[in-house]
């Protein structure tokens, strides 16, 4: 059996965190070589890459700040070198950002969300896109949000950041596409992670959260990570500058079910 991604070299952003780590996992699982980028910490990384290895391709930690174009360039070319030009980019890295309205956000905190969150998705999109259009094949997959679309008040530097990854996404899909590169967006919902582990491990906040959701329970990783899979194959070859919700509905107005 031939594996959907065999011989492809993926990166993946924020690797090695909540959904990151499933991502890594999953694009390994499916043959691909994957780079774990990360930022802080390096142990979490150093585990992922050691489990990655034992499925038999190559994997390295990649520390590199996102938000500096310089360090982002360091980091592309050692993933050259250590593991092969990137076919995939997962622009996964990302942060809610902290909670406060907008007349009451430090703006600082504001700017940090969309440093992250966008500009670090712009940058790794550049090095990128770079290397793909002179192969002429590869796939950047952002990983945008529900948030994308549904405002979240407390939050208004995260969904800014989200809607700009969807229009970032169609922008440099059409940019790409007479190169044979694709560029998608993937939206991932309510996913059981660290990132809101403030909500599910408080049993209001998490009825509160069920309720939005007309499948009524969170995601799980690897629900995300297998549709990530396809997303990178020829599988999805025809398929470029959309966001793919996964959310168990939560983008259909739940309220709406009933009444009205
Ligand atoms: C956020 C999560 C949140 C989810 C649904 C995601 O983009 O990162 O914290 O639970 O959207 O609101």
């Amino acid at each position: 059996m031939t594996l959907k991604l065999e011989g492809k070299t993926a990166i993946v952003t924020g690797g090695s965190g909540g959904l990151g780590s499933a991502f890594s996992l999953a694009l390994a699982g499916a043959g691909a070589n994957v780079g774990v980028a990360f930022i802080g910490n390096p142990a979490p990384a150093q585990d992922l890459v050691a489990q990655i290895q034992a499925l038999g391709v190559k994997s390295s930690a990649l520390e590199a700040d996102i938000t500096d174009p310089a360090a982002v360039k360091a980091m592309f070319a050692r993933a050259d070198t250590e593991l092969g030009i990137v076919d995939i980019l997962v622009n996964n890295a990302g942060i809610d950002g902290v909670r406060a309205r907008a007349w009451e956000v430090d703006a600082a905190k504001w700017r940090k969300t969309l440093e992250v969150n966008l500009f670090g998705a712009f940058h790794c999109a550049q090095e990128a896109l770079s290397r793909m259009v002179i192969k002429k094949s590869g796939v950047v997959i952002n990983i945008s949000s529900v948030h994308e679309v549904i405002p979240w008040g407390g939050y208004s530097a995260y969904t800014a950041s989200k809607a700009g990854l969807g229009m970032l996404t169609k922008t440099l899909a059409q940019e790409a596409a007479e190169f044979g590169v694709r560029v998608l967006a993937l939206a991932p919902g309510a996913i059981q992670t660290p990132i809101n582990q403030s909500v599910w491990s408080d049993p209001n906040g998490l009825t509160d959260l069920n309720k939005k959701i007309p499948m009524g329970r969170m995601g799980q990783p690897v629900e995300i990570g297998n549709v990530l899979v396809n997303l990178a194959s020829d599988d999805s070859s025809y398929l470029t500058g959309t966001t793919v919700f996964v959310d168990g509905g939560m983008t259909l107005y739940a309220d709406f079910s009933h009444g009205g």
